[in-house]
Parts: C-alpha cells; structure tokens; sequence
C-alpha cells in the first residue's frame, strides 16, 4: 500500500477526461487499494484516480457512517433527483470551500472491485460525494458549478484547514443570522477511528442574500 501524491490546481490532469477501465484486474485493485490509503491520510470522504495523476475512471469514497470504503470502477450517474444547495471542499483545492447547488438523490451504475455490475442509490452526502467524484472523471471541478465567485469561500491555508476537503469537513451545526444575512457553519472532521464525528475544527460564515435564506433552512 502507499500514499499517493493528491494533484492540485492548477494540475492540468485535473481538467483531463479519464479513459474507461476495460477490465478489472489487479493493477486496478492496486491503485484502488492506494487511493483509499491516500484518502484515509488524507482525511477525505471521495478520491477519484485522476486526483493522483491516474486518467482512469476510478473512483473510491468513505462515507461517515459506513465501515468499509466503496471502489467503483466506470461510475455513471444515471438519475438525479431534486436540487440543494451544499458546502463543498475538494482535497484538489485545498484552502477553499464553495457553495453550489447538488442533487438531493442520485442513481449510478460501476462495476465494483470484482468485475461485478451494481447499481447504487444515493442520498445527501452519498449523493454529494458521488456526484463530485463522478465529475472529476470528465475533468469538472466543483469551482465549475458555482454560480458566483462570492460563492467561493477561503478557510485558510494552515495546515489543519487543508483536511478540510471531498468532504473530510461534515457539518454538524449550521444556523442563520438572519439580520446580519450570515450562515454559520460547525464543522468537524470525521473520527478516523470510529467513522463517527470528531471534534469541531472550524467554524466558516457564509455570507448570504436575503433571495437565498429559504433555501438554506435545515
Ligand atoms: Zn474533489
């Protein structure tokens, strides 16, 4: 197993488009072995292969709340349902997180580490994940889906705030100061131990128009 370098912007692989995997052997279960290692150091929820250099559709995610990571090989979104607005990072960005507009469920088929075809059905940050890393197989990034650079938020360039990203970051509190049009975030990394929340890290203020508040309630 071994830690691969995670390709950052500007990396021009990162805006490359990732070429199908015809067959599922062991240099794919290899690599696949070593991105979840990567993403695991990395404190990540998704990495796909071309994030490590590799122009292939692979891509490995960790939710949260599920004990083993999921490999899957030529994922398509098939269907997606109704729209949210999310926070979202990327460990190919690091320092930022972006405010943009996700689907609420998605269906995908891939082929898993065996060779074998499954069809998934995502929600929330499953969803999220999912949809993210399925972009960055055709070279989208998730600055491409913002609709404004005020979307785009800073969360410093130390050295903790670079975990921060694919989702390392979960939000465990967000609640609206309505008259000061600001949303507050808490966010916390996921437990790497145990999957479940660790202690909160950061905390992020949106600043947000009056238009977008009803959008923003959970
Ligand atoms: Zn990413």
């Amino acid at each position: 197993m071994a830690i691969l370098r995670i390709r950052t912007v500007p990396d021009p692989v990162l805006r490359r488009k990732s070429k199908p995997i015809r067959r599922v052997d062991d240099a794919v279960r290899t690599l696949a072995r070593n991105m979840v290692e990567t993403l695991h150091h990395a404190l990540g929820v998704g990495l796909a292969a071309p994030q490590v250099g590799r122009l292939q559709r692979l891509i490995v995610l960790h939710l949260p709340d599920e004990d083993d990571p999921r490999v899957l090989v030529n994922p398509e979104i098939t269907r997606r349902e109704g729209e949210r607005r999310v926070e979202e990072g990327c460990l190919s960005v690091p320092g930022y997180l972006g405010l943009i507009t996700r689907a609420v469920k998605v269906r995908a088929r891939a082929v898993n580490e065996s060779g074998a075809r499954i069809r998934l059905s995502a929600e929330e940050l499953f969803a999220q994940a999912l949809e993210h890393e399925v972009d960055h197989l055709d070279g989208i990034l998730y600055l491409d889906h913002l609709k404004s650079h005020e979307d785009l938020h800073e969360i410093g360039d130390d050295d903790e705030a670079q975990h921060h990203h694919d989702y390392a970051a979960e939000i465990v509190d967000s609640s609206l100061m309505k008259n000061r049009g600001e949303k507050r975030f808490l966010i916390a990394r996921p437990d790497s131990s145990g999957g479940g929340i660790g202690e909160i890290k950061d905390e992020v203020i949106v600043q947000v128009t009056p238009g977008e508040i009803d959008r923003f309630g959970r």
